[in-house]
Order: C-alpha cells, then structure tokens, then sequence
C-alpha cells in the first residue's frame, strides 16, 4: 500500500517538474489556490480577473468534484478558464493541470490560477508545478486550521484570511490565527482580505505582481 502510494507521488512529482519547466518558459506565474470548501475561492478569484485581467493574461483551472459553475463564472470575467472534475477524487494533480493547459494554449506572460478541490489535506502531497501554494481560510471557519491541518499551511508561502467584512458577526481572532499560522511555518506571508466588499485586495494584488516579478528576475538571470 505505502508502495504503491510512493510510485503514484513519484510519477506526480516528475510531470510537476515538466509542468514547472513549461511555466517558466512562459513566463507564466502558476498559483495554486487551496482552502476547505466554502472559504470564497472562486469570488476572490473573479474579482482578481476583474482587477488584473485588462494588464496580464489571467487563466484559470477550476478543480471540482463536479459541475462546470465555477469556470463558467470566471469565464464571464473574459479570463481563459477550464473546468476539470475530479469525480471521487479529492485533488488535482500534474497530469489534469498538465492536459488543462494544452486545452487552454494561455498567451505567455500571464498568470494561471488554479483553485484545487476544496479540501486542506492531499492537495499538500501533490506537486502541480506551481511557483507557491496560496492557503485561503475564511473568518467563518476555525481560528485553529493551521494547526489541526499543518502540513497545507507548512507547504503555503501565503495564507489569505478572507470574508473580512464578517469579523464584526463571527468569534474568529485574526491574531491567534496568524500566531498558529506562523507556529507551523515562520515564513508564511498573511492578507486579510473581504472579497465581497474589496478590503484588503490591493494588498493581494500587489503580492501577486512581487511574485511575478521574482520569476521575471529568476528567469533573466536564467
Ligand atoms: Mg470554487
Ligand atoms: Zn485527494
């Protein structure tokens, strides 16, 4: 049984390193987006493609166990998106990202957002060939996520505290949250953010360009 998991993860891993390789010969920033569901992953991701969508190429794959609602959602923003459903399957992996990609042919220089199947634990075992994984917890869920699920926000460079505009109504402490954050992984960068109302989005934009403009560096200094 741990045999055959090992070769599956092997075999994952080795279409990531194409997939990465792919990435940055495109130029192309890959997000991985992962959270429980219900934490407002597709709302974040249509205002995104609103605000960035007219400067930079944005592309989105939407992992679902079913139904086609969240591409078509992102879709009527004018970004490029795909729906992949995993049927029983409870993650993507590189082969879906890799086969979504041929679909999608992105213009190079863009951004690729992939929001995986709602779900804080195997989505950390599998490598996409992202650049980062990006944790999003929403204030109406439990402040101690980040320690009852540490392996996702150990492999996350941020976590984005999303539904803001909710800490008025809900017991949710954004300090402890960031204090059990920051427990399991010191570096983790933190944006409180409403998607609905705005708050915060600046801030995530502006992570984003950063990112982009590391690999930019990273890929003139070859
Ligand atoms: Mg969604
Ligand atoms: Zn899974």
């Amino acid at each position: 049984m741990i045999e055959i998991e090992e070769n599956i993860l092997a075999h994952n891993d080795h279409l990531a390193a194409h997939n990465r390789e792919d990435f940055q010969r495109d130029g192309t920033l890959a997000l991985n987006l992962v959270s429980s569901p219900g934490s407002g992953k597709t709302t974040l991701l249509v205002e995104t493609a609103k605000a960035l969508g007219g400067d930079i190429p944005i592309t989105v794959i939407e992992g679902d166990q079913q139904t086609d609602l969240d591409a078509d959602r992102i879709r009527e923003t004018g970004a490029l998106a795909v729906q992949v459903n995993t049927g029983k399957g409870c993650h993507l992996d590189a082969d879906m990202v890799r086969r979504a990609m041929r679909t999608l042919e992105p213009d190079p220089g863009g951004v690729l957002f992939i929001e995986n199947v709602g779900n804080l634990v195997c989505p950390a075992g599998f490598d996409l060939g992202e650049a980062a994984k990006v944790v999003i917890l929403s204030v109406t869920e439990g402040a101690d996520k980040p320690l009852k699920y540490p392996d996702m926000f150990r492999a996350a460079r941020l976590m984005l505290i999303n539904k803001s505009d909710l800490l008025p109504y809900v017991p949710f402490d954004v300090e402890t949250c960031i204090e059990y954050a920051r427990r399991v992984n010191p570096q983790i960068g933190v944006i409180t953010v409403s998607a609905l109302t705005g708050d915060g989005m600046d801030r995530w934009y502006g992570w984003i360009a950063a990112q982009r403009a590391e690999r930019a560096a990273l890929a003139a200094t070859g």
